[in-house]
């Protein structure tokens, strides 16, 4: 039992307070698993017929700008059956239970919503099992959209976790508190067992561990603070026996690339059989669930052949089994690489004839949808073929490293033509980046300019498990002006693309911009950032005079740095050669300061 349930969390009023305040005492199940409401919703089932995964994005932000209240009436509330468990859950808790039934009777293992606790936690319960991708809010993207916003708390994330672990009966009744899933690292790397009332944390894959933990735990033995999991074969891996959030469905884990910032390269390469993967959809649409959601590091290594190569016979047939099973409306995919769309179109094109007629993503689902399309997450991170090499240099296999910005947009090119349109993600901040690697990020923008896409760009953040795990991150507040460029440009693109090409809309974004900015940005993260804040709005580069933003850099370049009609780019191309002089005119820190502590994290 962690000795302090009384700790900062003492001070965290639990949401689910009043409502269990109420609630008559109930015995409890022996093994309670729960997640927090943020990570068990599926963003849409109150009174819309679809899913919407990607609004889970929206837990990243500080949570204290939108009401709880209105969270919860719009997507918190809890979906449950007649007897208080969850009609649907994260998928990696679905294997938990699925896990403790090969040695503890359905009656002992109750799966539930954090705000039914009540109902299941009891003076029986020895153990409450959470699920976790991001208990603490330090996975990147709510690190970088946090310190953005910069006001409003920590992120909706770690106040529902907190909800969770504070629960009225969790505090009464006291039972072991195990927290496992992506995100249990957090815990650990914060230090936060006494303050969360956590007893341990499971790191990695599950199977092997979790029913000797949780027996340890019911006994009443001293739990270790962590516990590792090993490297389960696939007839370890049990099938979920409920729905999972959003239809999720594994289809294979591991990946081997081998990126230093990526801990699931580590995990050994499993691909689920056809059957196996189609057996996991039958259950999910029994119990009402209209999508099936394959879950992959990368799906193009579906049963791949050596050297990363695509292995286009499996993965067409495994969507095509997926798509035929009776009641899939809708199949979204998760992560893809770039590359082998270039290696072998003609998978593309087969692919794109199962999901486009599958896909959730039409204009009768968004009227700024101008045609349907299949969205799918890649990673780009960078331009910079030096980065590459040096943290991610099998990225491109089965093509070379050295030609990635070429390959990016080629890939892109023809994913696009298959109407697949890519969320990609970009880092800044890696170890020992410099403003050069910057602008070749910069250069791969504008070279994917107009490209049908999303841009989802983040600051670097060391995750446990990997090889980069103890690397420093970069604070917001120590971006490089190409840094802030960067960041500035993907939103400018995404706002150019995705958002609504009506007058009105436009001109909202605008005002909103000027306001947000002298209200509140100027002031938290100086004037510096105008140009970006109103780039992004859709102001034209020399829309502001230079003493309108009190001599700071607007209109393209400051006129210190660099020649009249220069671009950003340029000037930024200035600044790399000229570091020193361009220091002192800011009145900020030294760029080779900056930059210093850029490389200081390798
Ligand atoms: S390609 Fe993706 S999943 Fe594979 S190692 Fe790199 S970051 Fe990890």
């Amino acid at each position: 039992m962690a000795a302090n349930r009384e700790g900062k969390t003492s001070a965290w009023r639990s949401a689910f307070e009043d409502i269990a305040r109420d609630a008559p005492d109930v015995e409890g199940a022996l093994i309670v698993l729960t997640a927090s409401a943020s990570e068990i919703s599926d963003y849409n089932s109150h009174g819309k017929e679809t899913p919407n995964p990607f609004m889970a994005f929206t837990s990243a932000f500080p949570n204290r700008i939108v009401p709880r209240r209105m969270l919860r009436d719009r997507w918190f509330a809890p979906e449950e059956n007649d007897d208080h468990t969850a009609r649907f859950v994260p998928l990696g808790l679905r294997k938990v239970e699925a896990i403790l039934h090969r040695e503890f009777p359905e009656a002992d293992v109750k799966v539930v919503h954090p705000e039914s606790l009540h109902h299941w936690v009891g003076p029986r319960t020895r153990v409450l099992g959470i699920n976790t991708m991001n208990p603490l809010g330090l996975a990147y993207v709510d690190t970088t959209y946090s310190s953005i916003i910069g006001f409003g708390g920590e992120s909706i994330n770690s106040a529902e976790f907190k909800n969770t672990v504070t629960h009225p009966s969790v505090r009464k009744h006291r039972p072991k508190v195990i927290v496992g899933g992506g995100g249990a690292w957090q815990i650990e790397r914060a230090d936060a067992f006494e303050e969360l009332g956590v007893d341990t944390i499971t790191t990695g894959e599950c199977e092997d561990i979790i029913c000797p933990l949780f027996k340890k735990a019911i006994a009443g033995e001293e739990l270790p603070r962590v516990v590792k999991g090993g490297r389960p074969d696939l007839a370890d891996i049990p099938h979920i026996e409920h729905r999972s959030t959003y239809g999720l469905v594994e289809i294979m884990r591991g990946c081997g690339r081998m990126c230093k910032f990526c801990s699931p390269t580590l995990r050994k390469k499993i691909s689920f059989p056809v059957d196996y993967v189609v057996e996991e959809v039958r259950r999910n649409v029994a119990e009402g669930s209209k999508m099936a959601f394959t879950v992959t590091e990368d799906m193009f290594l579906y049963d791949s052949h050596d050297g990363f190569i695509p292995n286009r016979e499996s993965i067409v047939k495994l969507y095509r089994s997926i798509s035929e099973v009776p009641g899939v409306e809708f199949i979204q995919i998760s992560h893809a690489s770039l590359v082998p769309a270039i290696h072998d179109e003609r998978m593309i094109e087969e692919l794109t004839d199962i999901l486009l007629p599958k896909t959730l993503w039409k204009p009768q689902y968004h009227p700024n949808y101008k045609e349907p399309f299949i969205s799918v997450e890649v990673g780009i991170e960078t331009g910079s073929t030096r980065i590459m090499r040096e943290i991610m240099p099998n990225k491109a296999k089965p093509y070379s490293i050295d030609d990635w910005p070429e390959l990016v947009v080629q890939a892109v090119g023809i994913m696009n033509d298959h109407s697949w349109y890519p969320l990609a993600t970009l880092m800044t901040g890696m170890p020992g980046e410099t403003d050069d690697d910057t602008m070749k990020t910069l250069e791969l923008l504008d070279d994917l300019k107009g490209a049908k896409m999303f841009f989802t760009p983040i600051l670097f953040i060391p995750l446990e498990d990997c090889l980069l795990s103890k690397s420093r991150s970069v604070p917001l507040d120590h971006l490089t002006e190409a840094q802030w460029e960067f960041v500035s440009t993907c939103w400018k693109y995404n706002v150019d693309f995705w958002y609504s090409d009506k007058l009105w809309p436009k001109a909202e974004l605008m005002l909103g911009s000027i306001l947000a900015y002298f209200i509140y940005y100027r002031w938290k993260h100086g004037p510096r950032v105008a140009r970006h804040a109103f780039k992004v709005a859709g102001f034209p580069d020399d829309f502001w005079p230079r003493a309108f933003l009190r001599g700071k850099i607007v209109g393209g370049c400051d006129p210190e740095l660099c020649a009249p009609g220069a671009t950003t780019a340029e000037a930024a191309e200035g600044d790399e050669r000229g570091r020193n002089g361009r220091n002192g005119r800011n009145g900020r820190e030294g760029h080779e300061g900056q930059s210093g502590r850029v490389g200081d994290a390798t």
